[in-house]
């Protein structure tokens, strides 16, 4: 498949799908790609971008310079992350319809509501032994809470098999659990094109944390990086940054990555026995600032949940334990 690139507006990419790069003002992401694919009865967007004007402004332009009928617009969100699923009200309000995975959906209507995931992070960072006052002024700080809109729109849910159709292109949805536990990918087999949402993304890598009720996140996504290799994709549409043109050999780095970071949280356990938060202060993070009390409270709150993950997976490796309250851990001599 030949890849187009242009350097301002919608972008066609591939023949007949677009991009178009919804900026995230002060976020390290810096943009996301929100893929629009017309043709046929319907028209396919696959995320949105953040609920903030910025946003909003630079997709409902890029697709009006398509010529998109908005009433005529299926919206996939890949998963729940304000990012990606920011805008769908303001869609649905011009008539469009939402899709979303059902695990996803559900999640949604725990975390939705803004006062009650506030409440969920706070009592996760409890675990993590981050005193209570400064969860307090993090939630208030969290991207997640900031740039979503107070309330989502009906959605139409989605299931692993399910497929949608447009354009010249035919994706089946595949259940990626990790990234978001009902994290979802459209996989068009003729093409062997992946939309990856944020599971696999290219010179960044995809933010793998605890979530409550999922046992092993890590483990989720590791069988997830296994199922898309199976699927062997020529090309990746990622939600941020560029199309990904070795799929593969950036899965293969993403197990490398997640493998050393499993050995740097053990060996950091030899210390032990840490909080989460004792743990997260000691590993290595790619982030501007002098040392750990200077990062800001939702990076904090970042590197916390990455470090869960990576303890929860030692467990069930048998290679980590923990107790008390808040947990402390420990390696299994
Ligand atoms: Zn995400």
């Amino acid at each position: 498949m030949a890849i187009r690139t242009s350097s301002d507006g919608p972008e066609e990419i591939l023949s007949g799908l677009f991009r178009i790069q919804v900026p995230l003002p002060r976020s390290p992401l810096r943009s996301i790609n929100a893929w629009v694919i017309p043709g046929g009865d319907r028209v396919l967007l696959v995320d949105t971008g953040m609920f903030r004007p910025e946003c909003e402004t630079v997709l409902l332009g890029g697709l009006s310079v398509l010529g998109i009928d908005l009433t005529r617009l299926d919206v996939f969100i890949t998963h729940i992350h304000a990012d990606h699923s920011g805008l769908a009200g303001v869609l649905a309000e011009r008539g469009a319809r939402i899709l979303m995975g059902r695990r996803e959906a559900v999640l949604l209507d725990a975390f939705g509501d803004k006062k009650r995931f506030a409440a969920v992070l706070v009592e996760q960072g409890v675990t993590y032994g981050i005193p209570r006052q400064d969860l307090e002024r993090a939630a208030r700080g969290h991207p997640g809470l900031r740039y979503s809109p107070d309330g989502y729109p009906p959605v139409t849910t989605v299931d692993p098999g399910d497929v949608l159709a447009a354009g010249g292109y035919r994706f089946e949805a595949v259940a990626t659990p990790g990234h978001t536990p009902g994290h979802l990918c459209l996989w068009d087999a003729g093409h062997r094109l992946l939309m990856s949402g944020d599971h696999i993304l290219g010179d960044i890598t995809p933010n793998i944390t605890s979530w409550p009720g999922v046992a092993d996140s890590l483990g989720d996504y590791l069988r997830s990086l296994d199922l898309v290799r199976r699927l062997d994709p020529a090309l990746a549409l990622p939600g941020h940054r560029s199309p990904i043109t070795e799929p593969l050999v950036r899965i293969a780095e993403l197990e490398r990555h997640h493998e050393a970071r499993l050995a740097e949280v053990e060996a950091i356990l030899a210390d032990g026995p840490l909080t989460v938060c004792e743990v997260a202060s000691r590993m290595t993070w790619d982030i501007r600032a002098e040392n750990w009390s200077a990062f800001p409270d939702a990076q904090k709150w970042f590197a916390c949940g990455e470090a869960a993950s990576h303890l929860d997976r030692l467990a069930v490796l048998g290679r980590a334990r923990s107790a008390g309250d808040p947990p402390r851990w420990e390696v299994i001599p």
